[in-house]
């Protein structure tokens, strides 16, 4: 394994860069010394994490955990395992929780980790032992106080069940309120699992009625098809739209008059992929980009909406189900051509907020019935929308720079009035 120092940095950190540039002109006067305090992670750890295989010999992985912002709250976000983690990678990832839980109003600052693995070529042992030692390694830096991580791309319930289990033995006591995204019986929220593509949905909704686009016969195209790819597929298939064509890491497959989403995630529960799904063509990956379509949702990793393929997409609503898939060079072109982006701090934030209505559960020990933590999610997605909503009418930007402002605005309000230590 590579040191992350050896790696081409990656184009994340420098979207988001070109991101908050963006935004710094519409911000008050008073909050523009404060801005360079986004511009550089508070704190970010590096960890080697050595662990046994199966064969008796020691590999070692390369993990971090970085905290972006706490200016407003503990720091929250996710851990991801995958072959291209590296830190700057994980340094924009963290950067984006930031925004995304001030857009919401969370009381949260923003945080992510992750490991440079591939899970998929680890046996559940190794996945075990990977986990614990990287939950030991952060154990300094994590707590339900001070940062709280949850799962992200290449992780889910099971491993933060691990984690909880690893930082309380470190503890000596059961702190379920360390990590969210945990399975419902230790501790864990129903509704979590299905809450970011559920958000996608509604925010999808809500965007779509203001830019007159009926949901009803639309084509809608989505890359990922892991948590939030397949549910938010789910929902707009039940809303009557036509999912006309999925992608994942297996390839991707189109059908003229829509997929049958419930067979589509049987199939890929089964075959770990949408490839070879009967009913549906093989088609060439880029052609992806080039279908007609009405609505298109990027629901896997960053920098997969580059400047060419804007110039060619026929979608009119772009939904971001993932984090950072837009490149901001893109976006001008996309933006140029009329076409609308829901941006993925606001989009993809259903699974942050139902973390936190997990560890506001959790804190006090009584949980809330599925009913109850949808509506109470619709709710405060559909505000969000709103509140985005109008400030970019107000200021005449695009949706992303109202998000941006919105954001912006909470966080160095609060790093204004808590002042910079020691004064
Ligand atoms: N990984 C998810 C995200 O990017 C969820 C984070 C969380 O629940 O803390 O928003």
């Amino acid at each position: 394994m590579s040191l992350s120092y050896e790696m081409e940095n990656s184009r994340a950190w420098q979207t988001y860069l070109a991101q908050i540039n963006q935004v710094t002109p519409y911000l008050e006067e008073d909050l523009i010394p404060f801005v360079n305090t986004l511009k550089r992670p508070k704190r970010a750890l590096i960890v080697d994490v050595p662990i046994v295989m199966d064969d008796g010999s020691i590999q070692h992985f390369e993990g971090y955990r970085v905290q972006h912002n706490l200016s407003r709250g503990p720091g929250k976000g996710g851990i991801r395992y995958h072959p291209d983690v590296e830190l700057n990678e994980v340094m924009a990832l963290a950067a984006w929780m930031t925004i995304k839980t001030a857009v919401l109003n969370l009381p949260y600052g923003g945080a992510k980790g992750g490991v440079r693995v591939d899970p998929r070529k680890l046996s559940p042992r190794e996945l075990e032992r990977l986990t614990r030692r990287f939950t030991s390694e952060i154990s300094p830096i994590i707590g339900p106080q001070t940062d709280i991580p949850a799962p992200d791309v290449g992780t889910n319930a099971s491993i933060m069940g691990w984690m909880m289990d690893t930082y309380s033995s470190i503890k000596g006591h059961t702190v379920t309120g360390v990590v969210t995204g945990k399975p419902v019986h230790l501790g864990g929220s129903l509704g979590r699992v299905r809450a970011t593509g559920r958000g996608v949905f509604v925010t999808g909704l809500e965007v779509a009625k203001k830019i007159n686009l009926s949901i009803e016969g639309s084509r809608v195209a989505i890359q990922g098809f892991g948590n939030v790819g397949s549910e938010a597929a789910y929902l707009f298939h039940k809303a009557n739209a036509k999912v006309v064509c999925v992608q994942d890491h297996t390839g991707t497959i189109y059908s003229e008059q829509g997929l049958d989403v419930k067979q589509l995630q049987n199939h890929v529960a089964q075959h770990q992929g949408v490839a070879g799904f009967p009913e549906a063509s093989m088609i060439d990956d880029q052609e992806f980009w080039t279908i007609e379509m009405d609505i298109l949702i990027p629901a896997a990793l960053e920098g997969q909406i580059t400047a060419e393929r804007a110039q060619n997409l026929t979608a009119k609503l772009i939904l971001e189900g993932a984090n950072g898939p837009t490149y901001p060079e893109a976006e001008e072109i996309l933006l140029q051509r009329q076409i609308s982006i829901v941006p993925d701090v606001l989009c993809n934030a259903g699974g942050v907020t139902v973390s936190y209505f997990e560890w506001v559960q959790d804190m006090a020990s009584y949980f809330w019935t599925e009913d109850e933590i949808n509506q109470r999610l619709d709710k405060l997605m559909m505000s969000a929308v709103e509140d985005v909503w109008s400030k970019a009418q107000e200021k005449q930007c695009s949706l992303r720079t109202a998000a941006y402002i919105l954001a912006c605005e909470r966080i160095l309000k609060a790093r204004k009035e808590r002042g910079i230590f020691p004064g």
